[in-house]
């Protein structure tokens, strides 16, 4: 087995025992894949491991690495996430070439991106990003202001919203790490109670990274995003997260 490919199962088997720790069905739990800064060639080893859904954060090198995929693989069938910050000059790249994207914190993003996604494509499934922990400088939306900017995402004609995404500050202990998760857990569950139109696909509560996963699955993530865990460590730093 190769190092990615032991790598992946060891993260399946965490995910598997957290989710039987919190009473839940290990397939309730997907598993995105965090291939930033790792080549085509990482990737493909992945997928040859069974992984289909990857998460980019800078958006040239993630529509480089779709299409490296798709000429090397044609025909695998994989799911790309944006997951990085998007700027107004980027959404169109975004709409043409990504299958997801979890970063929507204004309504001016999502317009361009709805106005952008191409008509021969399915729709963009979109998680608006929440702030949970109010830091001022930090990306995603104030949790009063989510349910307003999920309602006014659901209304645009090329987008789906899914969900919601949250990437916390760092914990150092599992006991703030399930608080803050739970705290984003709440939110979502609120919103979706609200059976709001639109929102009938409103499923996805994205969080959880390679040192927190276990907490984020404890508090009802239905999507863990792990880069280390799988590729092993990056060699140049993130811009925003
Ligand atoms: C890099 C990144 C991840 C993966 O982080 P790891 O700690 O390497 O698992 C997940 N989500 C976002 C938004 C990221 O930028």
């Amino acid at each position: 087995m190769t190092t990615i490919a032991n790598n992946l199962q060891q993260v399946l088997g965490r995910i598997a025992q957290a989710s039987n720790a919190a009473g839940r069905a290990p397939a309730s739990v997907n598993l995105l894949a965090v291939s930033k800064t790792f080549g085509a060639d990482a990737v493909v080893e992945a997928v040859a491991a069974g992984q289909t859904a990857f998460g980019e954060n800078y958006i040239q090198e993630g529509v480089d690495k779709i299409a490296a995929l798709r000429a090397a693989m044609p025909g695998a069938g994989l799911q790309w996430h944006c997951i990085g910050p998007v700027q107004s000059n980027k959404t169109r790249l975004v709409a043409e070439h990504f299958d997801w994207v979890h970063t929507v914190d204004r309504l001016k993003i999502a317009e361009r991106l709805s106005a952008q996604r191409p008509a021969h494509l399915p729709l963009l499934q979109v998680c608006v990003q929440v702030n949970m922990d109010g830091g001022a400088t930090k990306s995603g939306v104030a949790s009063a202001d989510v349910l307003g900017l999920v309602c006014a995402v659901a209304k645009l004609p090329r987008l789906r919203v899914r969900g919601l995404m949250s990437i916390p500050d760092h914990a150092p202990d599992f006991e703030s790490q399930l608080a803050i998760h739970t705290s984003a857990r709440k939110l979502f569950d609120e919103i979706r109670a609200r059976a709001e139109p639109g929102l009938e696909d409103f499923d996805t509560l994205s969080m959880g990274m390679t040192a927190d996963l276990e907490a984020a699955i404890q508090a009802g993530s239905t999507m863990v995003r792990v880069g280390t865990g799988i590729f092993g460590g990056r060699t140049y730093p993130l811009v925003d997260g």
